[in-house]
């Protein structure tokens, strides 16, 4: 295989992936595959000689697309969407072709450049305050790590990074119970540990208890430990859930607290004005992270993370040895120095190539058109008999359950999803089991979402 045959193999790649796009409505959503077929289809060790490409794409098409779960379906209703549009995987073929490794400013000048412009584009997008700068992660849980991290040295004085935690304060921070799991990933991984992590109560609309969290940090600080962070939830995974941020940060900041907000999957809709009273305080706070590659159809990977003085972050993320140093330039972005892993994939490119062929408008008028598709099945689902919608719908999320409890339930939602025309997963909520529907695919139109209703009525009979 040499460039010759990638012009010919990538451009076969290019039909193969036209195809698959137009018929995925007709796939099911999820296969139907028994666990470890695919492995044991696969010989035991890796070839000696080389093989025919023909050989490896007809394997590539008899095994694989058959066993993936199609992300890109436009009935895909699990979990939050991870939505790729065409232009962004134009841009991750060209990145690709590239394959530049954008640790450093100078091994990936155009990189590091547009990822700087490409951040403040979105910051005036979704609405924020001028003076944020950011970076790209690879996850929205990398940049919450990033900004946990900081918390804890801002409030050890760096000290941590040197001398580690033991001989320290015992740290807190504090978030919903709404909040990410990732949260609590961070707070395990950076050595503050996963009970101090104080889940503060929330409120009747799932949001965080001011008076609660004012009263946990003092009583943490009367109790000898040390206060680092807040982390606000802008969208929980769970039910859709938002803190009363502008409520809540008044005591972070009298407390001298480091703030970030979790909008990993609702920061998107924040291109929309009518949505930002949602977040409203956001922009007063120290991070954010929001993921284009949930719903703004900039495919997985790429977590933007907003920073009002990344010199805090840089200062406990980055590490210069020498054979890193730049020599002779001034002025640059070493972008290695805001995140964790030291190697960085060009994710700016599939932003700069979405946000300019949609558009802003172009992206708004699809957002508004799943969250306002998804309140008229909401309405739909409501008037099945058998069926209650537990939580309302917060943008394109909603919850719902069977009447009669969380066993019909669990059934249910096994008979919908084997159905195959949409798929739906679960959560807790309140101590019940129940359904979630959340829409947001690239392609997905008013009568996928409302297909919804169809089987749901078709399966209960
Ligand atoms: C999806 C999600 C995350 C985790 O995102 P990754 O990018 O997969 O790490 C964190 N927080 C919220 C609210 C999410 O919806």
């Amino acid at each position: 295989m040499n460039h010759d045959d990638l012009l010919k193999w990538s451009a076969r790649a290019a039909d193969w992936a036209r195809d698959y796009h137009a018929h995925l409505r007709e796939q099911p959503v999820r296969p139907d595959v028994t666990p470890g077929s695919i492995r044991a289809a696969l010989p035991d060790i890796a070839p000696e000689s080389p093989e025919s490409m023909e050989q490896i794409f007809a394997d590539f098409e008899a095994l694989v697309p058959g066993a993936m779960t199609h992300w890109q379906h436009p009935r895909f209703f699990a979990y939050f969407p991870a939505n790729a549009s065409p232009a962004s995987m134009l841009a991750e073929q060209l990145a690709n072709a590239i394959g530049a490794q954008c640790m450093l400013w100078q091994t990936s000048p155009a990189a590091t450049e547009i990822e700087e412009r490409m951040v403040q584009w979105l910051a005036a997008a979704l609405g924020l305050p001028e003076g944020f700068a950011g970076t790209i992660h690879d996850s929205a849980t990398t940049a919450t790590l990033c900004a946990v991290l900081t918390m804890r040295e801002r409030a050890l004085d760096w000290q941590g990074l040197t001398g580690g935690l033991s001989g320290q304060p015992g740290l807190r921070i504090y978030a919903s119970a709404q909040t990410h799991s990732s949260v609590d990933k961070a707070a395990r991984l950076a050595g503050i540990g996963q009970d101090n992590l104080v889940k503060i109560p929330t409120r009747d609309d799932l949001s965080m208890d001011p008076e609660a969290l004012s009263a946990a940090i003092r009583a943490d600080r009367a109790a000898g430990h040390l206060p680092a962070g807040v982390v606000f939830c802008s969208g929980g995974t769970s039910v859709g859930a938002f803190d009363d941020i502008a409520a809540c940060l008044p005591v972070a900041r009298a407390e001298g607290l480091y703030t970030h907000v979790d909008a990993a999957w609702a920061g998107s809709a924040m291109i929309c004005e009518e949505f930002r009273p949602l977040w409203a305080g956001a922009g007063d706070c120290d991070s954010i992270v929001f993921n284009p590659h949930k719903w703004l159809g900039v495919q997985f990977d790429c977590a933007v993370q907003f920073l009002r003085d990344p010199g805090q972050q840089i200062r406990t993320m980055g590490l210069r040895p020498e054979y890193l140093e730049t020599l002779e330039s001034t002025g640059i972005t070493d972008f290695n120095e805001w995140t964790v892993p030291l190697g960085r994939r060009f994710r700016a490119l599939k932003l700069w190539f979405v946000l300019r062929a949609y558009g802003l408008e172009g992206l708004r008028d699809r957002l508004r058109n799943h969250v306002a598709w998804v309140a008229e099945l909401a309405e739909r689902v409501a008037a099945i008999p058998d069926l209650e919608v537990v939580t309302e719908p917060r943008l394109a999320l909603f919850s719902f359950a069977h009447r009669d409890g969380d066993a019909v339930t669990e059934a249910l939602i096994r008979k919908v999803n084997a159905d195959g025309r949409v798929y739906l997963t679960q959560t807790r909520h309140a101590g019940r089991f129940v359904i979630r529907m959340s829409a947001g695919s690239f392609d997905c139109t008013r009568d996928d979402v409302l297909m919804v209703e169809t089987v749901l009525r078709e399966v209960l009979g």
